[in-house]
């Protein structure tokens, strides 16, 4: 049994890559609430709930997401990169690093943006464009 989000760092389901590590990946959610709305993930661990985690991959993931989030700062005008762990929907933990002009850019509940590849695929590669950079 595999994740859908095992299946994307895999490459198996398609996605917007915007980091990777050998352990973990960073790809855009697909129903952004913002432009710049990335997911952090461990590629191989299939926990569900991010405490479970051990503490060894769970640090290894929140150091991937600060340099995540560094990227996505140079990438997308915002005063700040916001961070919300959820869980809600897909069983496999993961970070949503969210790029914040105020407090109302970190709801959930609005109806979230429509973007065209071509957007999904600009945003992506500026992120990791500036990913490479920090290398
Ligand atoms: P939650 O589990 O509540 O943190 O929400 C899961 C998030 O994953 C939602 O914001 C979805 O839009 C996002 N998501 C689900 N499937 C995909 C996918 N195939 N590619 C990118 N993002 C996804």
């Amino acid at each position: 049994m595999s994740t859908i989000f095992t299946k994307i760092a895999s490459g198996e389901i398609p996605s917007y890559k915007v980091a990777e590590t050998e352990d973990f990946y960073a790809f855009l959610d697909i129903n952004p609430i913002v432009r710049g709305h990335v997911l952090v993930i461990p590629r191989k661990i299939e926990k569900d709930y991010i405490f479970d985690i051990d503490d060894a991959a769970y640090s290894g993931l929140w150091a991937f997401a600060k340099k995540v989030a560094e990227a996505v700062k140079k990438a997308i005008p915002c005063k700040r990169v916001g961070v919300a762990v959820l869980g809600m929907e897909v069983p496999h933990a993961h970070i949503h690093l969210v790029p914040l002009n105020s407090e109302a850019d970190l709801d959930f509940r609005k109806p979230k943006l429509e973007l065209s590849k071509e957007e999904f695929t600009r945003i992506a590669e500026s992120i990791l464009t500036e990913y490479g950079k920090l290398q």
